[in-house]
């Protein structure tokens, strides 16, 4: 399901992105060969401006000059008569040269449609001269052209001078930078495509991994439930037909299993909450000395059950107020003692203690019991995980280390796991002055 959600969001981040940049780049495109067309004829008129007034300047129109002019390959130059094509023009073509005459008529033709006017009617007073520039397509060469026909009074002969400049140096610089365009942008979205994917599986990640979770956590809590339930189960089938003497163990049984249970839930419950932030902390002044000897004499008869030797150490100085949840802080020197008794053995050792820097309070459990693995202390504080040499521990569900991190990462502290000096393990619960 995460592939296809992967996948799709890829395409999605990719695609929108790449259809704003072509988009950016159709509108640039637009924008700079419209510019390059305009840069082009506006340079063509100037130049038909000089050879204007060159051509004003001569008395007589100067072939040569024209010729000049034309082996520049820059310009195309016909000059008529009073409408007839003057002796300058080879109107001939010869194979493999441009189709001047056609050229020419199409031309002409372009221009009379344009301006609306007959050129061979133009007449000019001597010396006056004026002309017009155009763009037209030739059907012929399949190529546009920018023109200009000047027309011109020489004596008593009325002159036009056509003049045509390909625009196939202008089509030729629009197309590479076309081409470039395309190859910046099938670059880029390849790119863009490769980090979507990298991005979007970053962005999935967190959620795969909490969904993960969520389906290990039904798992682990369907079948801690299945137990006590499967146990209940039986003690009420047998207590169907067990003699009345004996009835009373059943109802015991079925009692415990049921608190069990219920100890059970309310953990689960107490998690959820914390997933959904619906953790509630009540952050007040708490002594911590008065909150940590009230844990040590809630625990010393399950300790000394055990023949455990538990002590206590507390600074000798008056405290500062720790500013915290007292009930949930309880919560977790109750889990951390709890633990130390059910994994230490009879006459082993446990020490309380607390002490206090500038920045910190430090709250440790110690014990001399069955200790915990590297391997194990990456793990422990993950839901439901019990290292196995601790699995035969009854009442233990792998949830308490869980629901003590959740806490003291509320308070903004820091808990973590050490090996003790000669086995066993310290457990310290780090919050903030
Ligand atoms: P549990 O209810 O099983 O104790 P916890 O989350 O409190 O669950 O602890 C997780 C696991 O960490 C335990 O199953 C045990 O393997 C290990 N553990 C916790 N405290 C201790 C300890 N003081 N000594 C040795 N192992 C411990």
């Amino acid at each position: 399901m995460f592939k296809k959600v992967h996948l799709r969001l890829t395409l999605l981040c990719a695609g929108i992105t790449a259809v704003i940049m072509i988009i950016m780049s159709l509108c640039y495109l637009y924008v700079s060969e419209k510019g390059l067309y305009r840069n082009q004829f506006q340079s063509f008129k100037n130049d038909i401006n000089t050879i204007t007034t060159n051509l004003e300047q001569q008395s007589v129109i100067s072939m040569e000059w024209l010729s000049k002019m034309e082996a520049q390959g820059k310009y195309l130059f016909f000059v008529l008569d009073n409408g007839i094509p003057f002796l300058y023009n080879q109107l001939k073509d010869y194979e493999g040269e441009l189709p001047k005459k056609q050229l020419l008529d199409e031309c002409l033709n372009a221009y009379n449609n344009t301006f609306m006017i007959e050129p061979s009617v133009q007449t000019s007073s001597s010396y006056v001269s004026y002309h017009f520039e155009f763009e037209f397509t030739s059907d012929i060469t399949n190529m546009k052209y920018f023109s200009s026909v000047i027309n011109m009074g020489k004596a008593s002969s009325c002159l036009e001078i056509i003049v045509l400049s390909s625009q196939e140096s202008l089509e030729k610089q629009i197309w590479t930078q076309r081409q470039r365009f395309i190859l910046i942008d099938i670059t880029a979205i390849l790119l863009l495509t490769v980090f979507s994917f990298i991005f979007t599986g970053k962005l999935l990640r967190p959620i795969m991994e909490n969904q993960q979770k969520q389906i290990q956590f039904v798992s682990s809590a369907s079948h801690e439930l299945r137990t006590p339930l499967a146990v209940i189960l039986s003690a009420t089938e047998c207590c169907k037909t067990a003699p009345s003497d004996k009835r009373e163990g059943f109802l015991n049984t079925i009692q415990n299993e049921g608190l069990r249970m219920s100890s059970l839930i309310n953990d689960m419950l107490t998690l959820s909450q914390s997933d959904n932030h619906r953790f509630s902390i009540q952050i007040k002044p708490v002594e911590l000395d008065t909150l940590l000897m009230n844990s040590f004499e809630a625990f010393e008869p399950l300790a000394k059950e055990k023949f455990i030797t538990f002590n206590i150490r507390l600074p000798e100085e008056a405290l500062p107020l720790c500013s915290a949840d007292p009930e949930r802080i309880s919560q977790v020197v109750s889990i951390l003692l709890h633990n130390a008794i059910s994994y230490t053995p009879d006459n082993g050792k446990i020490e309380l203690a607390l002490s206090h820097d500038k920045e910190h309070f430090c709250i440790s459990v110690k014990d001399n019991g069955i200790g915990i693995s590297d391997e194990d202390k990456e793990k422990i504080f993950d839901r439901f995980y019990r290292a196995e040499k601790s699995r035969s521990t009854k009442g233990h569900f792998g949830l308490g280390l869980s629901i003590a991190y959740e806490i003291v990462k509320a308070h903004g502290g820091n808990i973590f796991v050490t090996d003790a000096d000669g086995g066993g393990s310290v457990f310290t619960v780090m919050l903030n002055t």
